[in-house]
């Protein structure tokens, strides 16, 4: 699959990967663990740049958020005692749902979201905690919202540039503060056929007074039910809010049809697994449901 490659470089620093993306230009890939450039070969790549000797396999936790280092790995994510406590641990959730042991060993975070696919499992609780990305090249480093770093699918603003580092600012404190992450796989370790991550904090009266819902594999890219969000928020949660948040997301998605599953199934499946998430975070935030009667 790779007998067209030239050489395979295995920079040690950020500087030096930086410098030899721009010398190979479009005839070069980035190789991090691997587990999606493997299925994408193309004859126009002869050379790959592995990055995962760059030193940016960290985590670094504060009070004001966290920031993950682009080659850290699914395994270290899922272990990581700054991202288990993160948000109610949805990020190691996430990556511990990414396919086997052996491939959560290999796959990274900045290979996950830079592979661009809608349904990655990390992109949909990073979008929600609004994470930001890091990008850089020979000639500039930028930092902007993971929101404006997808533009299509597998299609990024990257161009040529290294995704760095990965950072979540700081979340909502306080109480009755409740998260989510719900996959459905066709198996345990398959790819998302739909996925679901939800945020979601009360007042002392329960009425939710800030909330998140992001989505996977069911629109172009990961996406944000800002409709349903606008919803929820302000009001107290009934079974009949639950179910209204829920057609909301279903309109809301543009989900496709492929060998994993249909169009119409996913569309069910998005109203199915927001409401699973709000109800997760609401038992959380100890916000009872009610009625709405
Ligand atoms: C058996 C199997 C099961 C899987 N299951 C899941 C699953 O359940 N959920 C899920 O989300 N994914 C799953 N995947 C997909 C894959 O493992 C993940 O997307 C993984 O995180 C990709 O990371 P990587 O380091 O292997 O990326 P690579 O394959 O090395 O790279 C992927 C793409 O991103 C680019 N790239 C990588 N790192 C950077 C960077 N820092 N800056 C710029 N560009 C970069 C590469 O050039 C390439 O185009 C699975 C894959 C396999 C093979």
């Amino acid at each position: 699959m790779f007998d067209h490659i030239e050489c395979y470089y295995r920079p040690t620093t950020l500087r030096e990967a930086l410098l030899l993306l721009r010398k190979v230009g479009k005839r070069g890939r980035i190789v991090a663990g691997a587990t999606d450039l493997v299925l994408q070969a193309d004859r126009s790549t002869r050379f790959l740049i592995d990055i995962t000797h760059l030193g940016l396999d960290y985590v670094r936790g504060s009070s004001r958020g966290c920031v993950i280092g682009a080659t850290t790995t699914m395994g270290a994510l899922e272990h990581s005692l700054a991202v288990r406590t993160l948000a109610g641990g949805i990020l190691a959730k996430a990556a511990s749902t990414c396919g086997s042991i052996q491939n959560r060993n290999m796959a990274t975070v900045g290979g996950n979201v830079a592979n661009a696919s809608p349904a990655a499992d990390t992109a949909a609780v990073l979008l929600l905690l609004d994470a930001k990305v890091v990008l850089a090249s020979s000639r500039s480093k930028r930092k902007i919202a993971l929101a404006d770093f997808y533009s299509v699918p597998h299609q990024t603003v990257l161009k040529g540039s290294l995704l760095v580092e990965i950072a979540i600012p700081a979340l909502p404190r306080g109480g009755r503060l409740g998260w989510s992450f719900q996959k459905l796989g066709r198996t345990e370790t398959d790819i998302s056929l739909v996925n679901a991550a939800a945020g979601m904090q009360a007042d002392a009266r329960g009425r939710i007074k800030w909330v998140r819902l992001a989505l996977g594999a069911v629109g172009p890219t990961p996406l944000r039910a800002r409709n349903a969000e606008a919803l929820l928020v302000g009001n107290i949660l009934s079974e009949d809010l639950l179910m209204r948040a829920g057609d909301a997301v279903m309109k809301e998605v543009s989900p496709i049809s492929d060998s994993r599953a249909s169009a119409e199934y996913r569309r069910e499946m998005s109203g199915v697994l927001a409401k699973r998430a709000l109800r997760e975070c609401a038992a959380q935030a100890g916000v009872p449901v009610g009625s709405g009667a």
